[in-house]
């Protein structure tokens, strides 16, 4: 039976929606004792988890149901934070009778969501630098996962997501979209944009990427938001800003007062991060990118070092990130066991609302509407690498017919990865190295 339930799972393609798409069949392979639904949604603007657990409450416990009886966990967390009181009292309900499974109301902080706030808050446990919450006896899934897992239960595939178009929009909005979707069909539907010189960043500001081709982009199985902002907002240069410019200035300007450490999450988890050593041998010392690099493996590219700590305007989040990415190309491993947890930890945390101040998004933290009765956009562009692993193999040629749910790329044998569906009806218009295009009928 848990073997079936894998499989049900693998065929729909359901991979982590909250994450970098890791395939969720992989991933519940174990046995922990705690599986923790990660509904804190931590990010500013995003609201796309709040209205799927307003709307698909049942949903996201049943998904639970499913991970619990495959892992043979003995329990189940729904971590939410105590804000979002729609949607706390209607997992409540939807918890009833469900003795298995627990609620953990979260403070509003940022990164309320990161995988070892989490599991610390919920278990009191901390995951030494490089290893996976399983090695803490812990599972996490993120709500839209655990509703894709309910979903795959009932043999339906990952052919839809929800998603948040928010920022420099004339009405910001959230709704549950075909995967393909155009990005700029969303804008349109979102009355569309209220300045012309903007950016585009897909995800969270914080931790979403910037797009340099805004009318290529499509929603994809973890896409959970797009933020548009004007070009020169403060979040776009910082995030497009040349990196030896940013060092540059660096050099000039820190003065490793140790603010960036000591409102780093990871090292109030006594995870051994510390951007202002990884400052200190950037800028002072002219070191290598490598030098102190243990200051670094720990870092969640959080970006509060960056968007809080630092009064001197600089960016330690940025250098700390491509140092960690460096060291993890090469393969560079963690040596350090935790340490102690900060014992004003609780002090430490940044409550959203001073994170959005500090990072003038105040306009654009507004009521935002569920859409629920969306037209469906004419065509969808289905990405083939859309998951940690393997990109598709196409299983449909250019001109052929496809039903909605259909299986449209699947993973070569014995490769990591998802399978792909099409998430609309209609005539294959494109096969190519990136993508499947279907054009509605
Ligand atoms: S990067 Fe900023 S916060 Fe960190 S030590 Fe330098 S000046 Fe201080
Ligand atoms: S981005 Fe900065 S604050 Fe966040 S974990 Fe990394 S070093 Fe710490």
């Amino acid at each position: 039976m848990k073997e079936q339930l894998l499989d049900k799972i693998r065929k729909a393609g359901v991979v982590g929606a909250g994450g970098a798409g890791f395939p969720a069949h992989v991933k519940l392979n174990c046995s922990p004792d705690t599986v923790i639904a990660n509904c804190a949604e931590c990010e500013p603007i995003i609201k796309s988890d709040k209205y799927l657990m307003e709307e698909y409450a049942d949903e996201i416990v049943s998904g639970l149901e499913s991970v619990l009886f495959i892992t043979g966990a003995s329990r189940a967390v729904i971590a939410v934070k105590q804000k979002n009181q729609t949607a706390v009292e209607k997992l409540k309900r939807a918890m009833q009778g469900k003795k298995k499974i627990a609620l953990h109301l979260l403070d509003n902080y940022y990164p309320a969501g990161d995988e070892q706030q989490i599991i610390y808050e919920v278990t009191g446990r901390v995951i030494p630098v490089g290893d996976i919450p399983i090695k803490a006896g812990c599972v996490v899934l993120n709500a839209q996962t655990l509703y894709h897992i309910s979903q795959a239960v009932e043999k339906q595939p990952v052919t839809g997501r929800m998603v948040t178009v928010g920022g420099e929009v004339q009405s910001p909005m959230t709704a549950m979209v075909p995967i393909g979707t155009p990005i700029s069909y969303l804008l349109k539907l979102a009355g569309g944009t209220t300045v012309d010189d903007y950016a585009m960043i897909l995800g969270g500001p914080l931790m979403g990427r910037v797009s340099s081709h805004p009318e290529q982009e499509v929603v994809t199985k973890t896409t959970n938001g797009i933020i548009i902002l004007p070009s020169e907002h403060v979040l776009v240069q910082k995030k497009t800003d040349d990196f030896d410019h940013q060092l540059m200035i660096a050099k000039a300007a820190c003065c490793q007062c140790n603010y960036c450490t000591l409102i780093c999450p990871r090292s109030n988890l006594g995870l051994g991060v510390q951007p202002h050593k990884i400052m200190q041998a950037l800028t002072l010392h002219n070191a290598g990118p490598l030098a102190d690099g243990q200051a670094a493996l720990g870092c969640c590219n959080c970006g509060l070092c960056t968007y809080v700590g630092c009064n001197m305007g600089l960016s330690p989040g940025r250098f700390v990130t491509a140092v960690r990415q460096e060291l993890l190309a090469k393969k560079v491993k963690s040596s350090q066991k935790p340490g102690m947890v900060n014992v004003f930890r609780n002090e430490s945390k940044v409550p959203s609302k001073r994170l959005i101040q500090r990072m003038g998004l105040t306009p654009y933290d507004v009521d935002i509407r569920y859409a629920d009765a969306l037209e469906t956009p004419g065509t969808v562009r289905i990405l083939l690498k859309q998951h940690i692993g393997a990109p598709c193999v196409p299983a449909v040629e250019e001109g052929g017919m496809v039903e909605a749910g259909q299986c449209i790329g699947s993973m070569a044998d014995g490769s990591l990865g998802a399978d792909i569906h099409a998430s609309v009806k209609g005539t294959v218009t494109a096969v190519n190295a990136e993508y499947i295009e279907i054009s509605r009928i």
